[in-house]
């Protein structure tokens, strides 16, 4: 397993990151399995959140007895001091740690500074200097305020969704992040599950030194197929580029990353899936998405009531319920012509 070392903190982690966002979505005993095989299979970059429900407590009870083993990261959004500091005390708890690596900001709607009404930054200052953190990160969704993150030079690391559909401002911002030596920590290299081919991504990503792509893994042979690739890692060879136009000339640009920030939909719409339930229909296993419990779910795009509040919250400035309607008139269709 490729090792670097992660801007300036001067951890030396995997190249192969561990994101633990979908063990959430699995019982304990596989995620302690997904965990430790990761572990051994070299991987030494777990990030989680506090957000993720019970992904902190099950990386605790896993592999906390490992703990010099892995750089842990894990991230906070809470809006005071002393919301922060109830979130470090509980992940601290759960995790069945000491300290924490890697602490980030999770996804902002500012940039957090020092002297700041919010208090956010300084409370991080002060955790870093009691030892319970050892570097302050951020993750964004916006590229504007990933890159004054950035520029600020107030942060160790930044985390931000990056791969193959990259457009030239995100590539440039992962150039910048190497030139003012901060960490790149990449997020949704499958771009939330549709691209299901990790040997696309993997091969565009091993072109940029000095970045941790976090994948995240819910079963066995999704860990198995990364590690075989963190191994033997696949060449950018014209084949795969071809594929990469392929999926860039369908997805790049204004498509639904499956975030969720847009939610709550006051009319209960999972729009962070229902805003792409054309691709998810024809790039995954589709039977997933038909069950009743989806049919009724995507019968709620009926009820928008236009608030406007998705719009607003959408960090890449889509309109879901400008788009909702068709993606329902597909939908219907789709489970027609299907006979479902
Ligand atoms: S509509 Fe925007 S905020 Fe909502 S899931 Fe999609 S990309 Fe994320
Ligand atoms: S505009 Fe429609 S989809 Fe968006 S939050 Fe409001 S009710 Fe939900």
């Amino acid at each position: 397993m490729q090792q670097f070392t992660l801007g300036r903190t001067n951890l030396t982690v995997s190249r192969t990151g561990f994101g633990a966002l979908p063990i959430q979505r699995i019982p304990y005993e596989e995620a302690e399995a997904l965990l430790n095989r990761a572990l051994d299979g070299g991987i030494s970059y777990f990030d989680s959140a506090r957000a993720y429900t019970d992904s902190e407590e099950k990386i605790g009870r896993a592999i906390s007895r490992r703990r010099g083993e892995f750089t842990l990261a894990t991230k906070t959004h809470a809006k005071t001091a002393e919301g922060f500091r109830q979130d470090l005390e509980t992940s601290l708890r759960l995790l069945n740690t000491d300290h924490i690596d890697v602490y980030q900001f999770h996804n902002p709607p500012f940039v957090p500074v020092p002297g700041g009404e919010d208090g956010l930054y300084d409370a991080a200052v002060k955790a870093r200097e009691e030892g319970k953190i050892r570097f302050i990160g951020i993750s964004q969704h916006s590229i504007d305020r990933a890159y004054e993150a950035v520029n600020s030079g107030l942060y160790d690391t930044l985390q931000y969704p990056f791969n193959h559909l990259a457009t030239d401002r995100e590539v440039a911002l992962v150039k910048l992040c190497r030139e003012k030596d901060v960490g790149f920590v990449c997020m949704k290299a499958l771009s939330g599950g549709l691209v299901t081919n990790a040997r696309i991504p993997f091969a565009y990503l091993s072109q940029f030194d000095g970045i941790v792509p976090i994948w995240g893994f819910q079963h066995m042979h999704e860990l198995e197929e990364v590690l075989a690739y963190a191994e033997n890692p696949p060449e950018l060879d014209e084949a795969t580029r071809q594929l990469i136009e392929a999926d860039r000339r369908e997805l790049v640009g204004a498509f639904c990353r499956s975030c969720g920030y847009c939610l709550p939909c006051p009319a209960g719409i999972p729009i962070h899936n229902a805003n792409r339930m054309r691709q998810l229909l024809e790039r995954s296993p589709w039977r997933n998405w038909v069950t009743p419990q989806w049919q009724a779910d995507m019968e709620k795009i009926e009820n928008c009531i236009h608030c406007g509040a998705c719009a607003k919250r959408c960090p890449y400035g889509l309109k879901p319920y400008e788009t909702l309607p068709t993606q329902l008139a597909f939908y219907r269709e789709f489970v027609k012509t299907h006979q479902i």
